[in-house]
């Protein structure tokens, strides 16, 4: 039996697991209900990603899935490759390191299915492995992508009626006019009592997003996500330094050495944690508690794709004890598709499910 604290690492797991029996990983390609919608980095109209299944002869079967991230190089074709050639190896010899070998999205999503099926072994939820409880919901956000301003403050005005008390805007720098007037169409629709964060995905210079920040800073904006390029730290440090809306790096945050980087140059004021970018649930706690320990905010980033995703993530939120809310993980609501049940957003929050592992089923025709 593994108990809380004990490793959780995909050699911690395969140790604790039973004896596994097989897999099945499955591509998963979720269309958007909106298919025009982009931001600075990308435009896809679908979220596409996988499903995998580990099978053990307990009859549990422990479920991850992730996306791809094209803009950190994390393609599904690499992805597949590697995982075909891992899973086997880790199903018959029980082998932790052949996990270890993969990197990113791929580590996580192998990480993920151990650490639902060895909870769901255990009759426990996934969060009973990873800390305290510290809160049964979350308050989410939802995340505007990039349209006019008019177009973006309607569909804010939508999102805040059906409940949600956080947005986030997608900038892009194409015009640091036209971002200004997004966030100032969408301040004067909602009204002051909706929290807003903004995220230019690496598109302004660090001179350029001081700028926008000592324009847009009157409409209280609580985050500005990862204004300049990845690799930018002193740019990252000069704002960190003069800018009136805290920074928080989530592309230059994209492993735990980055992480640890940008703790030692003081470069930002908080982290965007995502299981897939950083490699699993293990390394997004490691980064959660060294983030706390810097005294920096820690706020669960975009998770986008199946509700498994969103609902893998939350188990770790609900045990973060300095969670800075609101979490990115509505954003399956956005996807059509999803052969995954179970997840309820009520009043702008998303509530931990009960149940084993993640909580969430997985359909049986999927
Ligand atoms: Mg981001």
């Amino acid at each position: 039996m593994l108990h809380k604290n004990d490793d959780i690492s995909p050699t911690g797991l395969l140790a604790a697991a039973p004896r596994l029996t097989g897999f099945r990983i499955e591509r998963l390609e979720l269309p958007k209900s909106d298919p025009t919608w982009r931001f600075a980095l990308a435009a896809n109209p679908a979220s596409p990603g996988f499903l995998l299944q580990l099978f053990a002869e307990n009859g549990v079967v422990g479920s991850g899935s992730v996306g791809e991230i094209q803009h950190l190089g994390y393609r599904l074709g690499d992805m597949k490759g590697d995982l075909e050639k891992v899973l086997p190896q880790v199903v018959s010899t029980k082998d932790g390191s052949a996990v270890e070998s993969l990197v990113g999205p791929s580590r996580a999503l192998v990480q993920m299915a151990l650490l639902d099926l060895v909870a769901r072994s255990n009759h426990v939820a996934a969060h009973q492995l990873l800390g305290d409880l510290k809160r049964e919901s979350v308050k989410v956000t939802r995340i505007l992508a990039l349209k006019s301003p008019e177009e973006m403050a309607k569909i804010a005005v939508s999102l805040v009626d059906e409940g949600y008390l956080n947005l986030k805007v997608k900038l892009d720098n194409q015009d640091a006019d036209l971002d200004f007037e997004r966030v100032a169409a969408i301040r004067s629709s909602v009204g002051p009592n909706v929290g807003l964060t903004v995220d230019a995905n690496q598109s302004y210079s660090a001179e350029g997003a001081l700028s926008i920040s000592n324009r847009i800073a009157q409409f209280q904006i609580e985050v500005f996500e990862q204004p300049v390029h990845k690799d930018d730290i002193v740019g990252m440090k000069f704002l960190r330094e003069r800018n009136p809306i805290p920074i928080e790096a989530d592309e230059a945050a994209n492993s735990v050495a980055r992480v640890e980087e940008l703790i030692r140059e003081k470069a930002v004021h908080g982290v965007s944690i995502k299981v897939p970018k950083l490699g699993g649930i293990d390394k997004a706690s490691l980064v959660a508690k060294m983030c706390s320990d810097a005294g920096l905010q820690v706020r669960i980033g975009a998770h986008v794709g199946s509700r498994l995703l969103s609902a893998a993530a939350l188990q770790l939120a609900v045990v973060i004890a300095d969670l800075v809310e609101p979490a990115e993980l509505a954003e399956f609501e956005r996807l059509e598709g999803d052969p995954v049940t179970g997840l309820v957003i009520e009043g702008g929050r998303l509530r931990l499910p009960g149940g084993y592992g993640f909580g969430v089923s997985v359909s049986e025709g999927f």
